[in-house]
């Protein structure tokens, strides 16, 4: 799965959730996210950040993220 960094935060742009195929960002408190178990993996939100804020789970960078995600994602 993707998630979104907090780099997202106050980013206006929303160009990854037009193009996820599957519809799987959701509001989070001041940033976007990215629910887990419906992310398919396709990567294509990754190139379309303008904040550089998508990374797949498996890069450390995502780690400290991978919670806040699941927990907004669920939320809806
Ligand atoms: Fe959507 Fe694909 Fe990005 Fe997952 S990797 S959030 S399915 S665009």
């Amino acid at each position: 799965t993707y998630v979104v960094l907090e780099n997202c935060i106050k980013c206006k742009y929303m160009d990854c959730v037009e193009v996820c195929p599957v519809d799987c960002f959701y509001e989070g408190e001041n940033m976007l996210v990215i629910h887990p178990d419906e992310c398919i993996d396709c990567g294509v939100c990754e190139p379309e950040c303008p904040a550089e804020a998508i990374l797949p789970d498996t890069d450390p960078a995502s780690e400290a993220v991978m919670e806040l995600n699941k927990k907004w994602a669920d939320i809806w």
